[in-house]
């Protein structure tokens, strides 16, 4: 049986570690201070938002919140960023994503200012993380690389498998697999839809990082005896409680815990780490804009 890797532990010794740097910074009389933009009333991104504010609360972290209509023109939401970018008070933001779709998502990550571009997105922060010279390493991969270190998972050398390709999670959380750096240096294979036999690839793999968005499509039988492997999706499926739904994993936790070493569960694997890097970019972000030094 896996031993369950703890990500409210480790995130809340993330937000621990980060108060020093808070405290450092307001001793110099500054509050680091981070903005979410919401242009959507879906109920799953409000719900994103608030929760990013309210992390920001307990730590002492300015939260500012900027909503503008969705059916407003793309334009609105531009001048906001421009609004955001020249601010001395917000170190770090983020645009909730999805934006409408008469919003050009690409050229709104590309209009966020890169030192300001807390979620890495920017093609700027992209080039860096790539290169070796990450500014900001996006919160999810950086989350895992946290929750890896924090229970001694040897990366290098290791075989890591990264199941999922996107731009927020799959090929960032493949870059650092692969950077020859700490928390890098493993032989990593990215997979996606067209992978032909994903299960001859994921049992080869030390390390699985699952990040397809497809409810428990892995299961025990796919995994090495002893591997570890992280979860993390978040998929909303049908269920009789009292929301009418459940929360749920890319990997099917009680098939694949007969397998594993070590296991992130769903929750209380990954999202709560997501959540504390993206304060923890806020504290660097506003460390390297005002010159303060801090420890992070
Ligand atoms: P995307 O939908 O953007 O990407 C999913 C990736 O998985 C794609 O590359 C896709 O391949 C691949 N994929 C889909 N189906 C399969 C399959 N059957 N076999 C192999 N690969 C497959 O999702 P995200 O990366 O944004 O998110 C992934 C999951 O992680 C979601 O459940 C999301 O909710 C969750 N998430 C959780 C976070 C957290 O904090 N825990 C943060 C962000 C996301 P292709 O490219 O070929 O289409």
């Amino acid at each position: 049986m896996a031993t369950d890797i703890d990500g409210n532990a480790v995130a809340s010794d993330v937000r621990d570690g980060l108060q020093d740097a808070i405290d450092t910074l307001a001793d110099a009389g500054h509050r680091p201070g981070l903005a979410t933009v919401l242009m959507s009333d879906d109920p799953a991104s409000e719900t994103y938002v608030s929760m990013k504010q309210r992390d920001c609360e307990e730590v002492g972290i300015e939260g500012v919140h900027v909503e503008i209509d969705p059916e407003a023109p793309a334009e609105e939401l531009f001048d906001a960023i421009d609004d955001l970018n020249a601010r001395d008070d917000v170190h770090g933001y983020l645009v909730q994503m999805p934006v409408p779709d008469h919003v050009d998502k690409r050229r709104v990550i590309r209009s966020v200012a890169p030192e300001k571009d807390v979620d890495g997105f920017h093609p700027e922060n992209v080039g860096r993380l790539v290169a070796g010279d990450a500014r900001f390493k996006p919160c999810t991969p950086h989350g895992v690389q946290k929750l890896l270190e924090a229970y001694d998972v040897e990366t290098e050398g290791a075989d890591a498998v990264v199941v999922g390709r996107s731009e927020i999670v799959g090929k960032p959380m493949a870059n650092l697999l692969v950077q020859k750096a700490p928390g890098g240096n493993a032989t990593t294979t990215v997979c996606h839809s067209r992978t032909d036999d994903l299960a001859a690839k994921t049992r080869e793999a030390d390390i699985v990082v699952a990040a397809a968005g497809v409810p428990e499509m892995i299961t025990g039988d796919m995994l090495s005896e002893g591997s570890v492997v992280v979860d993390v999706g978040i998929n909303r499926v049908d269920a009789d409680t009292e929301k009418g739904y459940e929360l749920i994993g890319d990997v099917d936790y009680d098939s694949a815990t007969e397998q594993a070493s070590l296991i992130t569960p769903v929750p209380g694997g990954v999202g709560p780490m997501t959540r504390a890097m993206l304060l923890w970019n806020t504290v660097k972000a506003a460390s390297e804009q005002t010159g303060v030094d801090v420890d992070l």
